[in-house]
């Protein structure tokens, strides 16, 4: 394999240098015949790479983790993990590297990561590789959240590899490679308690603190601080993620960031019909991670960080559970407030509207979506036409017309600001037919439906001639029984 030095680029390895306990220096696998599939330029420059260099052979070699800058020490990262609630002590990244940190133009530290990169000592029974299809699938949807404006991993490429990868049938394999402000999860932090290292178990807090939540080392109580802030930062994560109708399909602890980032996009997919026990991932038999039920386990997985992060709370473990479980307390009446202020905002409510008269509004709107099977994205974006005067495009999708009529008057008497529903409920999301349509083609070498389909989701807000269809719900002969896999 050729090691050569990657052009440019300057790494870092805080992580693995800061953390070694959770850190194993590891290499790439060979990428046969590497073919650039998607270079996402713009987040190219604004980490400081040049696009055009990225697209070389050595570019590619980077992009694939075969040619490491000089310097760098790609390691997999350990980690721990309640997957649908039983817990793996040493799951890890089986098929995954962090190449090293970088410093992007605005001096911001980011993780630079790649997945599908071969089997590493954590691969378990994987063959720590990744099929085109599920990497232009995390590229594409990360993108659209990153473009909606919710906390995301970003994407920077998909190479082919030119190898096959064996799944139900022979596919081609590619490798993502994927940029976050870190790749800590609650689950590093269940690795660290395990591990029965105090030591390190404050280390890695020092870490998370210093690259997420610095505020909270000023405070009296540091760590209980930093739970804190993930706290608050998951209650506004997934309260975003329910305003778009995001389901992420696999809320396992090692899939929750400490930053706050969407992370792992497996079976993930938005929302047609609005219904909360929607669930797409062949996986979740049980609908643990139903759309609905997203609040609940994200305050669940906290819980679990908490029992992890217990002895930096206090010496005293009764004192420590009693911090913890205030801390925790904080996570319902912040994912409301989220919720809340987010749900005004898409129905265009007036600011310092009485939430006795607003919370009702969004509760009986909500309801009138579930019972008429109506779907989530055009409900709300067509809401802003009916706050202009035009009502019967969103008026044609309820079944109870009545009751409609009656909730759209109350509605319509607070003046609505149409404009301001328009820059807050998309037009354009990755819609599961048209992602299965572009991943599909992809799959079969054929990459013309990915662009118009990655343009329209990227600006997701503002309406353009000509991308009629990707505003337009999946036809009924899609089904509505629509699955995604996981680990794939
Ligand atoms: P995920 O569901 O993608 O978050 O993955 C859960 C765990 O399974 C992580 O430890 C992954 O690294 C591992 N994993 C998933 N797919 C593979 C694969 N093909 N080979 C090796 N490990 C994998
Ligand atoms: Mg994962």
């Amino acid at each position: 394999m050729s090691l050569a030095p990657a052009p440019t680029l300057s790494l870092d390895h805080r992580f693995a240098r800061e953390l070694p306990e959770l850190a194993v220096a590891w290499q790439a696998d060979d990428a046969p015949d590497p073919r650039l599939l998607l270079l996402n330029e713009p987040l190219a420059t604004e980490l400081g790479l040049d696009p055009a260099t990225l697209r070389t052979a050595e570019g590619l070699r980077l992009l694939v983790g075969t040619a490491v800058p000089a310097g760098a020490t790609p390691v997999a990262q350990g980690y721990a993990g309640h997957q649908f609630g039983g817990f793996v002590p040493r799951l890890g990244d089986g098929r995954a590297l962090l190449l090293g940190e970088l410093t992007d133009v605005e001096g911001r530290l980011r993780d630079l990561h790649l997945k599908g990169s071969g089997r590493t000592p954590f691969a378990r029974g994987g063959d720590g590789l990744a099929a085109v299809g599920p990497m232009l699938r995390e590229y594409v949807i990360s993108e659209a959240m990153h473009a909606l404006g919710i906390p995301t991993t970003r994407s920077l490429a998909v190479v082919a590899t030119g190898r096959s990868v064996r799944r139900e049938t022979l596919l081609p394999g590619a490798v993502l490679a994927r940029v976050a402000s870190s790749h800590l999860r609650v689950g590093s932090f269940q690795y660290a308690r395990v591990s029965g290292d105090a030591e390190l178990l404050r280390r890695l807090a020092d870490h998370a603190i210093s690259r997420h939540h610095p505020d909270a080392a000023q405070a009296e109580n540091p760590y209980l601080a930093l739970f804190a802030a993930v706290v608050t930062a998951q209650a506004e994560l997934v309260a975003r993620w329910m305003q778009v109708g995001f389901v992420h399909g696999v809320m396992n602890t090692d899939n929750v960031t400490i930053s706050g980032e969407t992370i792992d996009y497996g079976p993930c997919a938005f929302l047609e019909a609005h219904d909360p026990a929607t669930v797409y991932s062949s996986i979740d038999h049980g609908g643990r991670y139903a759309y609905g039920n997203q609040p609940i386990v994200a305050e669940w997985d906290l819980a679990r960080l908490a029992e992890a992060m217990l002895p930096l709370f206090a010496e005293e473990q009764e004192r420590a559970i009693e911090l913890a479980v205030a801390a925790l307390g904080e996570f319902r009446p912040q994912y409301d407030a989220a919720w809340s202020a987010g749900m005004r905002a898409k129905l265009g409510l007036p600011e310092g509207l009485d939430d006795a008269v607003a919370a009702p509004l969004v509760e009986e709107f909500l309801i009138l979506l579930q019972a008429g099977h109506v779907d989530h994205t055009s409900a709300f974006r067509l809401l802003g036409a009916a706050a202009r005067g035009d009502v019967d495009p969103v008026r044609n999708l309820f079944l109870d017309l009545a009751s409609f009529d009656a909730w759209s008057e109350g509605w319509r008497a607070l003046a609505p600001d149409a404009d301001a529903m328009d820059r807050v409920n998309p037009l354009y999301i990755p819609r599961n037919h048209l992602v299965e349509e572009a991943l599909t083609a992809a799959t079969e070498g054929d990459l013309a439906p990915l662009g118009p389909l990655l343009d329209a989701v990227t600006h997701p807000y503002a309406e353009r001639p000509g991308l009629e269809r990707y505003a337009t719900p999946a036809p009924a002969d899609f089904g509505t029984t629509y699955q995604t896999f996981c680990g794939t």
